[in-house]
């Protein structure tokens, strides 16, 4: 996925993350600002909520600037927790739904901005799809997001041109990291977006550094260095 968004907060209509704002996931699905790989993300769709503790998934493989439904339906779907995205896809990865984000374990959504060696991979039966994005989302699932920051400090030293961003929630905890890619941060009075780049000129935004991880719940907000973690 090139450009992902987080939600944790009150319940907010998808449409309001996703549709609405000046430099919202669709304006960034043709024409993001901060974008370094890729000039547009017209590879697919996907928006992952928590309707009580339940994840529930929209995925496309098109464009989300052609979805009329979603934009009819989207004003109507609510959650407190979002994570969504729009794809570029690596040259040589499939354009499928099965390699759209987010992907899901039944408990996390999560969603992966940058490239990975698939090598560098251990093998896995249960990624949705080859895409490395899928293989890293169930490798992540597979040893648990408690590791998040030791999985993703170890693969990207594995492999030194992996761009690691990830974007990952369970309904109470939004996770992302920093690894070579850009993410910024929204704290409102109602929630906290994190977000691959501002959909809005909104001051109060914050660029987080390269190689952190971000944790925000429903009271705190804690970034950490991810070098620092290596080899806990
Ligand atoms: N490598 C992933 C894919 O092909 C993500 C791509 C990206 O972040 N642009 O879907």
């Amino acid at each position: 996925m090139c450009r992902h968004l987080g939600w944790l907060g009150t319940e907010i209509a998808l449409s309001a993350l996703m549709l609405e704002p000046p430099q919202s996931l669709l304006v960034q699905s043709y024409a993001p600002r901060r974008q370094k790989h890729g000039l547009m993300n017209a590879d697919g769709w996907g928006v992952g909520f928590f309707d009580g503790a339940v994840p529930r998934r929209w995925r496309s493989a098109a464009p989300l600037w052609g979805d009329a439904s979603f934009g009819s339906v989207a004003p109507g779907l609510h959650s407190h927790c979002v994570v969504a995205a729009v794809r570029s896809a690596t040259v040589g990865m499939p354009i499928e739904i099965s390699a759209t984000a987010p992907f899901t374990d039944g408990q996390w959504l999560l969603s992966h901005n940058g490239v990975v060696d698939r090598s560098v991979l251990p093998l896995t039966a249960t990624a949705e799809s080859v895409c490395d994005s899928a293989i890293l989302a169930a490798t992540i699932f597979e040893r648990g997001l408690d590791a998040l920051a030791v999985t993703i400090a170890e693969i990207g030293t594995a492999d030194p041109l992996a761009r690691l961003n990830i974007m990952a929630a369970n309904g109470s905890r939004l996770l992302a990291t920093t690894w070579n890619e850009t993410l910024s941060i929204l704290r409102r009075p109602d929630g906290v977006v994190l977000a691959s780049e501002p959909y809005d000129d909104d001051s109060a935004w914050q660029d987080v550094p390269d190689r952190h991880l971000v944790e925000v719940t429903a009271d705190r907000v804690t970034l950490t260095a991810l070098d620092a973690t290596k080899g806990l």
